[in-house]
């Protein structure tokens, strides 16, 4: 399949890997929007959070298990974010469901603006 992240976990693709187990990988964005910008997402593809499913569901619980993990190893519980984008309107550019971890920076609250 022509995914990049995808091809991140086949290895295909170098990333800077922070967190993986059977389900999920977990790697550093390349173009940072906060000090701490992480990318989790299932091993097994899935096109966005409009394609999740009855079927699918257990792995969201997963990563999100994975990102309390690392949370706490990263020491960043005080204040982390945890986004999804869904379809072009949103924002999202990689057809693989992906869960953005943002942390080490105060932040606002504003969709348009961001961090
Ligand atoms: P989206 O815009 O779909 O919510 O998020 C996609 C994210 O993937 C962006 O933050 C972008 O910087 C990141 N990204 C795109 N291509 C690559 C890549 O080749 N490697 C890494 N590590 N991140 C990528
Ligand atoms: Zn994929």
């Amino acid at each position: 399949m022509d995914c990049l992240f995808c091809k991140i976990i086949a290895g295909e693709i170098p990333s800077t890997k922070v967190y993986e187990d059977e389900n999920v990988f977990a790697f550093k964005d390349i173009n940072p929007i906060a000090p701490v910008h992480y990318l989790f997402i299932p091993k097994k593809h899935i096109s966005g959070a409009a394609a999740v499913n009855a079927e699918n569901a257990d792995v969201v619980g997963k990563i999100f298990t994975a990102i309390a993990k690392v949370a706490a190893d990263e020491k960043i519980e005080s204040g982390f974010r945890v986004i999804t984008n869904n379809g072009e309107d949103a924002g999202q550019t990689v057809p693989h469901l992906h869960f953005h971890l943002l942390a080490g920076t105060k932040m606002g609250w504003s969709p348009e603006t961001g961090v």
